[in-house]
């Protein structure tokens, strides 16, 4: 077993990788930048280190000064929460030729899937559904450009190889846009990731996005943990989600999980890791895998009583994966409301000091949150400031129960989003279940 970890991370996600940690009796090390020194974890953590000012690109995003901490503090591990460095292939390496473990796969992997055109030719080649495209990065051929749009049929969407966060992406109605639209994603892809390529899909016009959460040990073993609903977004950032995905067939489900674990096998995945699909029409279609914990990891959690933090550092300790498939049972549903300090009409962020916290709580109700009375969320990072997470045996019990929870909790100081979300849990359409990814832009007029 590990004996020190450092988290290499803030806010709910840093908290959440703490109480994972002391369950299993490892030490831990905050690492915070000057502002986050009130942080809990941070306070309750073994040991804390400050690594710098508050811009990220100085504290969590500051590769050398985590890696001095690492070894100043003796941590053998670290874990990188999500966003800051937990997908920077080049931080994973540089830790593991430093002599300590990256908690997640290896740097190679994540490398592959950070690159959307190699990630999607791994997963043709293992069998996982994708969107029909250029299955290649496009050259500027016209006849070739002109050939492929054609093969795959308007409406297409031209995508930069190495694009994030729903940036570097541009939708072709017809050919006569379609070569100054490859030209301008491929100008733009070069300036803001620093690589021009770009490649073709087959635009999907109303899907869901659905996702399956994977474990695999790197050592010939791997399971899912089903998947989760996270079509309710607003420019591309999840805002509700839910387990297990609504309304799709078993047959479909059962073999787009196979198709994820055959892939994690032929890849020898190691750690945690989410497949993206677009749903649409009773098909899946791969767009990305994520190697880390995602923020909307509880509501797997709720359905299988999967710890899936400490199954990632038991992964890291070298143990083999502690459930085979037969032993996961899925029961009952969950949501999960990503609570943001912001306002929640103009969805600006909303930093400031909290003047009174009450959480709620009750029968299958979890808050994931590192907020208390007192606390000043900053304004330099991510506006989440927790997430409720309700579990129900059926998906209407699960949102009965967010429905209470949201009217119980109470965030007085600063504006949130609670209001959005009590909305939502009262829209007829989404209780109804399997909304598209427009849904909630649409409601807005946005
Ligand atoms: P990023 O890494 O920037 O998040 P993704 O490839 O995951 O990029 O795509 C982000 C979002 O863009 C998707 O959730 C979806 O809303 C939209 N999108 C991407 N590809 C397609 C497609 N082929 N058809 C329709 N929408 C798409």
């Amino acid at each position: 077993m590990l004996d020190k970890v450092l988290i290499a991370n803030r806010g709910e996600i840093a908290l959440r990788i703490l109480r994972a940690c002391k369950e299993l009796n490892i030490k831990t090390v905050a690492v915070h930048s000057k502002i986050d020194v009130a942080l809990k974890h941070v306070k309750l953590a073994d040991e804390a280190v400050c690594i710098g000012p508050n811009p990220s690109p100085q504290s969590y995003l500051n590769v050398p000064a985590i890696i001095s901490a690492m070894e100043i503090t003796g941590a053998e591990a670290v874990h990188p929460g999500y966003g800051f460095l937990a997908e920077n292939a080049d931080f994973a390496e540089q830790v593991e030729n430093s002599g300590f473990i990256f908690i997640g796969p290896t740097a190679e992997v994540i490398r592959t899937m950070g690159d959307k055109v190699a990630a999607i030719q791994t997963m043709k080649a293992a069998g996982v559904p994708t969107v029909p495209g250029s299955d290649g990065p496009l050259s500027d051929d016209p006849e070739f450009l002109k050939a492929t749009a054609l093969r795959i049929g308007y409406p297409v969407i031209i995508k930069a190889a190495a694009g994030g966060g729903g940036r570097g992406m541009r939708v072709v109605e017809n050919e006569q846009v379609l070569l100054n639209a490859v030209s301008i994603t491929k100008t733009e892809a070069a300036a803001a990731f620093g690589d021009g390529t770009v490649y073709m899909e087959k635009f999907l016009q109303n899907p869901r996005h659905v996702e399956v959460q994977v474990l695999s040990d790197g050592q010939g073993s791997a399971i899912h943990l089903g998947d989760r609903d996270c079509s309710l977004q607003r420019r591309h950032q999840k805002v509700i989600e839910e387990a297990p995905a609504p309304g799709i067939p078993e047959e479909a489900r059962q073999a787009v999980f196979e198709s994820c674990i055959n892939a994690c096998i032929q890849i020898n995945y190691r750690g945690a890791g989410t497949f993206e699909f677009l749903y649409e029409d009773g098909n899946y279609y791969f767009i990305e895998m994520n190697t880390r914990v995602q923020v909307e990891h509880p509501v797997s959690e709720m359905i299988t009583g999967v710890d899936i933090i400490k199954e990632q550092l038991l992964i890291a300790s070298g143990r083999p994966l502690s459930f085979k498939q037969e032993s996961i049972i899925f029961r009952g549903h969950s949501f999960e409301c990503r609570i943001n300090a912001e306002d929640p009409v103009s969805f600006l962020p909303q930093p400031g000091t909290i003047q009174a916290y009450h959480a709620p709580g009750g029968n299958g109700v979890r808050v994931d949150s590192h907020i208390y009375n007192g606390y000043s969320v900053p304004p330099n990072y991510d506006s989440l400031i927790g997430k409720v997470i309700t579990y129900g045996r059926d998906r209407d019990s699960a949102l009965s129960r967010m429905r209470n929870a949201l009217d119980e909790m109470v965030i007085d100081g600063i504006k949130t989003n609670i209001e959005l979300h009590e909305d939502l849990v009262r829209d007829s359409e989404f209780k109804k279940g399997g909304v598209n990814i427009h849904y909630l832009e649409k409601k807005l007029g946005l």
